[in-house]
C-alpha cells in the first residue's frame, strides 16, 4: 500500500508535498519521496523511513520549485529498498519526468522482460519503473499522450501522478482499485491519495478523480481526458476495512461511517450475550461504536494501545508472554475482570495475534471472550496493491470458522458476510449524501450533481478534453453513484477483477492453486 501526492503551482510546494505525505503516512511507512519542479528541471529526494526522517529543512530547501508529487511507500512489489524508493525520475529525449504510483501491476514482468529484450536497463526491481520506461519508449509526442499509451500497455492496479518540468497529470486506473482525489489551495490545484491529506494544509477537496480519468495540470488549467476504453469500477473495499484514514471520504463513502455501518451489521448478523464490547484499538474502533450501539452492550477500552512502537526491538533474553502483542497493546484488567467481552477486529490474517489477544484479555480476568470480525474470513491474497500473506498464511484459507475460534481460543468467532460488508458500504455513501443535500439545503445553495464524471462544465467525456483556467471549474463532488458491484472483494472471494495472465510468477500461482 502506498500514498501519493502532488501540488501544482505554489511558492511552498516541497513543505506543503512534505505536510501532505505526512498526513498519508498509514499508506506506507518504508520509504518517502519528493520531486520538485522549478519550470526547467526536476529535483528529487528519497529515503529510507517516515516522512519526518527522510527530509530535513534544508532537503525541503533544495527542492525548490512551485510543482510537486511525492510517494509514501509500503512494498508490495520489489524489495524494502531505497532503489525501490518513489518517485521514481528519468531523463529521456522529450525531458524529465517523474512517476509516484499506488497500486500493483499485474503483467509487469511480463512488460519488463519485453522491455529488457529491447535493452532497456532496469535500476529498481519495483513495477512502477515499468511504466516509466514504457512512457520513454512510446513513440506518441506529446507527454500526456505518452503516460496514456503506457498506461495503456498495463494491467492491474495503478493510481499515479506524473511530473514533467511543467506539468502535473494524476491517472486513476479504469476500474478505480485505488482512490485519487483532487483539491485546491487558494490557485494551486492538488491531488492525493486520500482527502484526508488535504485538511492538514488547508486545502479544498474538490472531487475524486474517475476511474479510467487522467486529469492534467498546466499552464492552461485543469484538463479531464479519458483515454482508456470504459470498464465496470471495481474499488478495493478493503480501503474501508482497513486501510484509509477514518475520517477521508473517498468516492462518496465517509471511512468512519462506513466502518460504524460495519459494526452496526455485525451486530444484527452476530448477536452475542455479553456484558462489554471492546475494540481491537485501532483500526477495530469504528466498527466496535457501531456494534455498541446496534447491541446496546456498553462500550469499554478494554485494551489500550502504544503509539511509541517504532520498528525494531530488542527483546529481553528471558521470554515474556505475549511480548510482541504487549507492546501494542495492554489489557485494562479492572474494565474485564468477570465480564462477558465481545472483541471486535477488522480482520485475522494469520490468527497469531488473535490467539494472543484472547489469551491476554482471559489472563486479565474476562470469563468469556467473544471474536466479531467487521469483515468476512480473508482466504485470498491480494494483487493490487496490498501487502498480504501467501495464501498458504491465511488461516482461513485453510481452517474452517470454528477452526479458527478453537485455535485463537475464544468462546465463538463470528464474521461479517460480503453483503453485509458491501451493504454497511453503500448505506454509508447514502449518508453522505443526504448530509451534503441537508447542509445544502440548510445554506439554500443548491448541491452540486451527484454525477458519473459527465456532467456539468468541465467534466470529461470519453475522449474528449474539457478544461478550465478558473477556480469556479464545476466539477462533481458527490463521486459515482456505487452500487453491490462496484467493489473488489477478491480477498475474500477469490473474484479477482483483473485476470492474471501466464507471467505472475510460479510462487505466487502456486498459492493461488493456479
Ligand atoms: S484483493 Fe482485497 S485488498 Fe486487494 S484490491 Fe481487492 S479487496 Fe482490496
Amino acid at each position: 500500500m502506498c500514498g501519493v501526492f502532488g501540488i501544482y503551482g505554489h511558492e511552498e510546494a516541497a513543505k506543503l508535498t512534505y505536510l501532505g505525505l505526512h498526513a498519508l503516512q498509514h499508506r506506507g511507512q518504508e520509504s518517502a519521496g519528493i520531486a520538485s519542479s522549478d519550470g526547467r528541471q526536476l529535483k528529487l529526494h528519497r529515503g529510507m523511513g517516515h516522512v519526518i526522517d527522510v527530509f530535513s529543512q534544508r532537503q525541503l530547501e533544495e527542492l525548490s520549485g512551485v510543482h510537486c508529487i511525492g510517494h509514501v511507500r509500503y512494498s508490495t512489489s520489489g524489495a524494502s529498498a531505497l532503489r525501490n524508493a518513489q518517485p521514481i525520475a528519468i531523463n529521456y529525449s522529450r525531458g524529465s519526468l517523474a512517476l509516484a504510483h499506488n497500486g500493483n501491476l499485474t503483467n509487469a514482468d511480463e512488460l519488463k522482460h519485453d522491455l529488457e529484450e529491447l535493452g532497456s536497463i532496469f535500476q529498481s526491481s519495483s513495477d512502477t519503473e515499468v511504466i516509466v520506461h514504457l512512457v520513454a519508449k512510446s513513440r506518441q509526442n506529446s507527454v500526456v499522450d505518452r503516460v496514456a499509451d503506457a498506461l495503456s500497455q498495463v494491467k492491474g492496479a495503478y493510481s499515479l501522478v506524473c511530473l514533467t518540468e511543467d506539468s502535473l497529470i494524476a491517472v486513476r486506473d479504469p476500474l478505480g482499485i485505488r482512490p485519487l482525489c483532487l483539491g485546491k489551495l487558494g490557485d494551486s490545484w492538488v491531488v492525493a491519495s486520500e482527502p484526508s491529506s488535504f485538511e492538514l494544509i488547508d486545502a479544498r477537496f474538490i472531487r475524486d478523480i474517475d476511474p479510467g480519468e487522467m486529469v492534467i495540470i498546466d499552464g492552461r488549467g485543469v484538463t479531464s481526458a479519458r483515454p482508456f476504453p470504459e470498464a465496470s469500477r471495481r474499488t478495493c473495499i478493503f480501503e474501508f476495512v482497513y486501510f484509509a484514514k477514518p475520517d477521508s471520504t473517498l468516492d462518496g463513502v465517509n471511512v468512519y461511517e462506513a466502518r460504524k455501518n460495519l459494526g452496526r451489521a455485525l451486530a444484527l448478523q452476530h448477536p452475542v450475550d455479553a456484558d462489554i464490547v471492546i475494540p481491537v484499538p485501532d483500526s477495530g474502533l469504528p466498527a466496535t461504536i457501531g456494534y455498541a450501539e446496534k447491541s446496546g452492550i456498553p462500550f469499554e477500552m478494554g485494551l489500550v494501545r502504544s503509539h511509541y512502537v517504532g520498528r525494531t526491538f530488542i527483546e529481553p533474553e528471558q521470554s515474556i508472554r505475549h511480548f510482541g502483542v504487549r507492546l501494542k497493546l495492554s489489557p485494562v484488567a479492572d474494565t474485564l475482570r468477570g465480564k462477558r467481552v465481545v472483541v471486535v477486529d477488522d480482520s485475522i490474517v494469520r490468527g497469531t495475534t488473535s490467539r494472543k489477544i484472547v489469551k491476554m484479555l482471559r489472563d486479565a480476568g474476562a470469563a468469556e471472550v467473544h471474536m466479531r470480525i467487521a469483515s468476512p474470513p480473508t482466504q485470498w491474497p491480494c494483487y493490487y496493491g496490498v501487502d498480504t500473506p501467501t495464501r498458504a498464511e491465511l488461516i482461513a484459507a485453510t481452517h474452517t470458522v470454528e477452526e479458527i475460534n478453537q485455535y485463537i481460543t475464544s468462546d465463538t468467532l463470528a464474521y461479517l458476510s460480503i453483503d453485509h460488508l458491501v451493504h454497511a458500504v453503500l448505506e454509508a455513501q447514502k449518508t453522505h449524501q443526504q448530509g451534503l443535500i441537508e447542509q445544502a439545503r440548510r445554506s439554500s445553495t443548491p448541491p452540486p450533481p451527484a454525477g458519473n464524471g459527465a456532467n456539468g462544465e468541465g467534466a470529461a467525456t470519453n475522449g474528449q478534453l474539457a478544461s478550465s483556467k478558473s477556480g469556479s471549474f464545476r466539477l462533481p463532488v458527490h463521486g459515482q453513484a456505487l452500487n453491490p458491484t462496484a467493489f473488489c472483494h477478491a480477498c475474500w472471494s477469490g473474484d479477482y477483477p483483473i485476470k492474471f495472465t501466464p507471467t505472475l510468477n510460479k510462487e505466487q500461482l502456486r498459492f493461488l492453486h493456479l
